[in-house]
């Protein structure tokens, strides 16, 4: 299959050969003819299987095929209407897809824009009150342009939910609700979502009419590209465990997952102090720290991102050749998300895992999802044992003895700074800890 073959027309084809892109992907092949025939899609699949573009392509060929009557409002004589929303649950993945009709509508006339909460809303307000043909929002901030009546949705030809499953872990159902009670009914729908929970299939039975299902690659299917490792390890070993790893592995960029956000910044203080780049992304960072840590991440300023999962959501940025799992999830699921991070677009990427005695279960969970087992990092070439950090024995801290014991060696780092931190890097290859034996 070529993109030739998909009946895209020639501006389309010459923005996707300026990308690179120089076959379809299997989303795309399936659902660009179906976009463009006007037929509503339920789509499973996952950020990395080329699903921006699937959506994206045929609706920029829809809209410039019927170019929308100019609004009649005297005051905005000029003025476009919205013609397209898409809807996504991160701010990140809002500007990407954005950006994404940029790239594919480059030699086309269609103006886009996305809005998103936690960066100043009068810029989104004047690009809007400007008019745009495809707005990508995320839906809190939608609501607020939406009270102060800068958008209206009664122009809508298609409407996209990306990523539904992510927008209703993060409580967006009721805001969706309310957007979608302002759109016209009579439009094309495509829903997207990496995985169909009941909420998600109750969605789609009530916005979408006579749909298509189109699935491509299962959430449990998506690993396939990947070599999944995984550490034994106990908790107190891991920061030094991930210097040495990171010493040790030839990386083009490693993205690193913590469970919380208190965390994603310790393990970065850690890298730091060892000398490694590394930079934060989460939900406690302002709009501009967490573009100018992407920013560093993608021209390669910096070599380690790290993450937790609201904040990595939808994350698009290529060559990342290692996803490196400092703490495992309960989710099995967004053990797979966080693996399509690397091995993208059919590239090969590496995961490495660190499992602690307590994360067993949740090892098994995702051995069992992904149906395969994550191999001992023992049999990797270079491996690095976990060794047990010399941490100088821990007094309690000073003045505040209701601190959990995590905040209490940070509160000793500075003294610390001798011991706990050199292991792995004065000796590469200690001998191998009875924990390495899976
Ligand atoms: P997505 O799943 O939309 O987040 O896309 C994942 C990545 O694949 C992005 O970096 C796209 O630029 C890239 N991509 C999309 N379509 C293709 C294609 N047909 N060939 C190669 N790369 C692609």
């Amino acid at each position: 299959m070529r993109f030739d073959d998909l009946r895209l027309h020639k501006p389309l084809l010459e923005a996707v050969r300026t990308a690179g892109y120089e076959t379809p992907t299997p989303i795309q092949a399936k659902v660009i003819p179906l976009v463009l025939d006007g037929q509503d899609v339920l789509a499973c699949a996952q950020t990395g299987t080329g699903k921006t573009a699937a959506f994206a392509l045929p609706i920029l060929q829809r809209l410039a095929a019927s170019p929308a009557p100019k609004r009649s409002d005297r005051r905005r004589p000029r003025a476009r209407h919205i013609r397209t929303l898409v809807l996504a649950p991160t701010r990140e993945l809002a500007q990407q897809i954005s950006d994404s009709f940029g790239t594919y509508g480059r030699f086309g006339g269609l103006k886009h824009t996305a809005v998103f909460g936690g960066v100043n809303k009068n810029p989104q307000t004047r690009t809007l009150r400007s008019g745009v043909d495809i707005l990508v929002a995320t839906p809190g901030r939608l609501l607020d342009h939406m009270a102060d009546g800068v958008v209206q949705l009664d122009s809508i030809e298609v409407l996209v939910l990306d990523e539904a499953d992510r927008m209703l872990d993060m409580g967006f159902m009721p805001d969706i609700r309310r957007i979608l009670a302002t759109i016209p009914k009579q439009r094309q729908t495509l829903l997207l979502s990496a995985t169909m929970p009941r909420p998600i299939r109750e969605l789609s039975n009530d916005i979408l009419i006579n749909p298509v299902s189109v699935e491509v690659a299962r959430v449990s299917s998506a690993a396939e590209t990947v070599e999944h490792w995984a550490y034994s390890v106990e908790k107190r070993e891991k920061p030094s465990l991930l210097c040495s790893v990171l010493e040790n592995t030839p990386y083009s960029r490693a993205l690193v997952f913590t469970r919380t956000k208190y965390g994603a910044d310790k393990v970065v203080r850690h890298l730091t102090r060892a000398g490694i780049s590394a930079d934060a992304i989460h939900g406690n960072k302002s709009q501009n720290a967490r573009t100018r840590a992407l920013a560093g991440f993608r021209s390669g300023k910096t070599g380690v991102l790290v993450a937790t999962d609201i904040a990595s959501r939808g994350l698009d940025i290529d060559d990342i050749s290692h996803v490196i799992n400092y703490d495992l999830t309960d989710e099995p699921e967004t053990y797979v998300h966080r693996i399509g991070r690397t091995g993208r677009a059919g590239a090969t990427g590496t995961a490495l895992s660190f499992v602690s005695s307590e994360d067993h279960g949740n090892l098994r969970a995702i051995e069992r999802l992904i149906r395969t087992p994550l191999q001992p990092a023992a049999d990797l070439p270079g491996y690095v044992a976990p060794k047990v950090a010399v941490v100088q024995a821990e007094r309690p801290a000073r003045t505040d003895s209701r601190r959990n014991g995590d905040t209490n060696r940070q509160g000793h780092r500075p003294a610390n700074k001798n011991g706990a931190h050199r292991g792995p890097r004065r000796s590469r290859r200690g001998p191998r800890s009875a924990v390495a034996n899976r």
